[in-house]
């Protein structure tokens, strides 16, 4: 098979990984769906087949579960000590640098994101997650706690907590960030001994199985990770509804996450969300223009604005607002938008044809509705799944281009006169509330804004800003509890109180 005209050809190991066809990682082997049935992976840059991939489903599904709860209740890991077992998590994150190359490419193939973003993103923030989670493994505590029921005269109890991990779990990621993602979902659960049935998305599932060879490579035992490909509708299901995981995590549409919150009811597994999002981007008159005009740019254009968090309503004060938008149609303009192997290319085409017919169809909405386009909006013949990036003005709150989460290069500019309630009513007028951000001089207002804003993070000054020690996590329909720090360590332990009298 060959790698078609991405232009130019990745890394000679990049090649070779995706012209073997791949498997299913199950009990600490290499093997086929039960189904015998594979899935093509494409280039989105191209629209052409690089790879075939196991389609795993029920079935395989089920195995998987079986030698991850094997793997959980017996066996090698279980007996592993915090330190040995925050060491491996440790490896895995030095084994990621060490093929940081090659993973940036075959993750900028298979996701179409620039080369430069994988290799300077990605894949470095995957290794410093699991470096920073590899620390947790031996902090896992739990408390002493003073009694005082009176229960027989003169005893006295000895109470404490114990923290325990919380057993198999369930893990389905999004496409927009495959191999971060799986760090970011890995790196807990390793650290606090669950074991896992990891399932990437049917668009991106590349890095994902490279990362699977890293994990033997590193000295995983036998069934800890379990990486079983396939769609969501198939495998993705029988995941969320398995009566043999204990927890499921999740990080895509909110759509699907309320059907895994549903899948999840029968048997009241524990569930966490990392959701979509609307997010409020908001440059007050007094900013500094220098680092707000390329911000808020940035805060849409990273990553093709394929971000749950991306800077998506972009408010500008009135009297800055033509500078503003002016500056961001520019940057817009001047993307360089090509195939992410170019190293080049600062913005790669859509994931895939119905991501890009659903950006597309965003644009043609928001046109029809009467926004206007001072930046983008055109098609873009010829292969690949490429939007143009674009800046909608004249829009109205009602329009789905405000209303709705378009995953896509897509900036909806709206003006707002003075910094008051109206703004902040504006600003939290989502169904979600995953992040925001304040662009100003005046630390006062900064800081007052960042408390009324309804989201999970609020950057000042800055956007996309992500790290391991940082927790992120969202408001209403953006999910359920924070990832990444501590909190993320408390999701997959399960606490118990231990009482003795004395
Ligand atoms: P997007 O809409 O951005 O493609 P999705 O939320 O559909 O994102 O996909 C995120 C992940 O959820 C993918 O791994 C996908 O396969 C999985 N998924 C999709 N539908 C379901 C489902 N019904 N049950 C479980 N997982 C699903």
């Amino acid at each position: 098979m060959s790698i078609a005209a991405a232009e130019i050809l990745p890394d000679k190991r990049v090649t070779s990984f995706v012209k073997e066809r791949r498997k299913l990682l199950i009990d600490g082997k290499w093997v086929d769906a039960a189904s015998g049935k594979t899935f093509p992976v494409q280039n989105p840059a191209t629209g052409e087949v690089i790879a075939h991939v196991a389609e795993g489903d029920r079935q395989d599904i089920d195995r998987a579960v079986k030698a991850a709860r094997r793997a959980f209740e017996s066996g090698a890991w279980p007996r592993l000590t915090p330190s040995e077992r925050g060491r491996l998590v440790w490896k895995l994150g030095d084994l990621i640098l060490e093929n940081l190359e090659e993973l940036a490419e075959l993750e900028s193939l298979d996701n179409g994101k620039p080369v430069t973003v994988a290799r300077a993103a990605d894949v470095p923030l995957a290794a410093d997650l699991f470096h920073y989670m590899a620390g947790w493994a031996t902090k896992i505590e739990g408390n002493t706690i003073q009694l005082s029921v009176p229960y027989a005269p003169g005893v006295k109890f000895h109470a404490y907590t114990l923290r325990e991990p919380v057993g198999v779990v369930g893990q389905i990621i999004p496409w927009n960030f495959p191999f971060l993602m799986a760090a970011w979902k890995l790196g807990p659960a390793l650290a606090t001994g669950c074991t896992v049935v990891l399932k990437p998305a049917e668009e991106t599932p590349l890095s994902a199985l490279r990362l699977g060879e890293l994990i033997l490579e590193a000295g995983f035992p036998d069934g800890v990770v379990n990486i079983v490909t396939g769609f969501g509708e198939t495998a993705g299901a029988a995941l969320a509804a398995h009566p043999g995981i204990d927890k499921v995590a999740f990080t895509g549409s909110t759509e699907v996450g309320k059907l895994i919150l549903q899948a999840a009811v029968n048997d009241l597994k524990k569930v966490s969300l990392e959701l979509g999002g609307k997010s409020p981007n908001i440059v007050l008159r007094d900013a500094n223009l220098d680092i707000a005009i390329p911000g808020a740019a940035s805060a849409i254009f990273f990553n093709h604005g394929q971000c749950c968090c991306a800077g998506s309503r972009l408010f500008v004060q009135q009297s800055i607002f033509d500078k503003v938008v002016e500056g961001v149609a520019d940057r817009a303009k001047q993307i360089k938008v090509g195939p992410g192997l170019d190293p080049d290319t600062e913005m790669g085409p859509m994931v895939s044809e119905s991501q890009f017919n659903r950006v597309c169809g965003y644009i043609e909405s928001g046109l029809s509705e009467g926004a206007k386009a001072v930046a983008g909006g055109r098609k873009r013949d010829g292969k690949g799944y490429f939007v143009e990036p674009t800046v909608l003005v004249d829009t109205t709150p009602d329009m789905k281009v405000i209303r709705e989460e378009i995953f896509g290069p897509v900036v909806t500019a709206i003006p707002f006169k003075e910094l008051d309630d109206d703004l902040v009513r504006a600003a939290n007028d989502t169904v979600y509330g995953l992040a925001s951000a304040v662009w100003t001089k005046d630390i006062s207002k900064a800081h007052s804004l960042a408390g009324k804003l309804k989201a999970g993070t609020v950057w000042i000054n800055c956007y996309n800003i992500f790290d391991a020690a940082l927790p992120f996590g969202g408001y209403k329909q953006s999910g359920f509890f924070f990832f990444n720090v501590k909190e993320s360590i408390e999701i997959y332990t399960q606490k118990k109180s231990v009482c003795a009298a004395l």
